[in-house]
């Protein structure tokens, strides 16, 4: 059986493949920082969005390349970044494909491992203390769970010390650190 690339008419494309593909990577940019910024799983979301920007590139006239489908027995058994296996075919001899002979960066699609999460950004609320009330001899102080004692100054606490079960152990009480 021979292949034959199928003419689909001389369309010209209004962008190039090349332009499209920085579209889609800023597309799916914005869309995994909205799933972060609101909690949504990326996954989910780029599978039901997916087709929206292919609608996108036909309206461009970007034509959508008719990927053979491999016999799972010639497929690589590299898994991808997104946890699944990966698409191309085994090179001669191999079990992977050119990148993946390389390197198994995500591990082989069968070998159980879990794919770790993307580490979140850092949440802004860490540039916050957390801290509770804490009236002691009359006056409030803002106590975190350390059980560190900080002046009540909502904006700008100070340090004063450690809360201990007689009091506030008071920073220049405390043994000067060796
Ligand atoms: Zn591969």
């Amino acid at each position: 059986m021979t292949e034959k690339d199928i003419v689909i008419g001389d369309i010209n494309p209004l962008i190039s493949n090349d332009a499209f593909k920085i579209i889609i990577y800023e597309f799916n940019n914005i869309l995994e920082n909205l799933c972060e910024n609101y909690d949504l799983d990326f996954k989910e979301i780029s599978k039901m969005y997916s087709n929206k920007i292919s609608q996108v590139g036909m309206k461009i006239g970007i034509k959508k390349r008719n990927r053979r489908v491999l016999p799972p027995n010639l497929l690589c058994m590299g898994r991808k970044l997104d946890g699944q296996q990966c698409t191309r075919g085994r090179r001669p001899d191999s079990e992977y494909c050119k990148s993946h002979s390389n390197k198994l960066t995500y591990g082989r699609i069968d070998d159980n491992m879990e794919i770790k999460k993307k580490q979140k950004k850092k949440n802004k609320s860490d540039d916050y203390l957390v801290t509770y009330v804490e009236n002691i001899d009359g006056e409030n102080y803002l106590i975190d769970e350390k059980n560190f004692v900080y002046s009540y100054n909502l904006v700008r606490p100070k340090f004063l010390g450690i809360k201990t079960n007689n009091g506030i152990k008071y920073l220049n009480q405390c043994v000067p650190c060796s």
